[in-house]
């Protein structure tokens, strides 16, 4: 019995060992082929379209860019003005890096313009681990992001 569970234990870390070489193949082709812009630190906009704010950026002074590869939405209500979320989201930078923010999200009707306008602030996480199932997901938002790019 404890023979079969070793086996068993092996067999899945060959898997997670698969699924993370597969991650990095596919993160080299995805910084030659994909678009990465700028990331807002703190965004203004209209109907979670966010056109203007602050971005982050890197210790050099250059603009920290990437792509969103996971979202994760880990608690939403309604303000007495809208709606109020806060997500876990995973950018795969510029420079070929996973990195894992909580973003809160704010969104209210605004009767002048008659539009919802939005602002979100994005906060770098300390724990940066992610779980299997979750660089498991980004394997595969970042194929699909490749497969529709190309
Ligand atoms: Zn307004």
């Amino acid at each position: 019995m404890k023979e079969t569970n070793s086996l068993k234990q092996i067999l899945v870390e060959k898997e997670t060992d698969k699924m993370k070489n597969q991650l990095k193949k596919v993160i080299v082709v995805a910084m030659k082929s994909l678009w990465f812009p700028p990331i807002f630190e703190d965004g203004y906009g209209k109907n979670e379209q966010y056109d203007e704010g602050d971005y982050f950026q890197k210790a050099d002074g250059a603009l920290l860019r990437g792509r969103l590869v996971f979202y994760s939405g880990e608690f939403c209500d309604q303000t007495v003005n809208g709606n109020v979320d806060f997500s876990m989201e995973v950018f795969l930078t510029g420079e070929g890096e996973l990195l894992k923010f909580y973003t809160i999200r704010e969104s209210r009707y605004c009767q002048d313009c008659q539009e919802t306008h939005t602002r979100l602030h994005r906060m770098v996480a300390k724990d940066q681990s992610l779980m299997e199932d979750e660089l498991d997901a980004i394997l595969n938002n970042i194929t699909v992001d490749l497969r529709n790019a190309s």
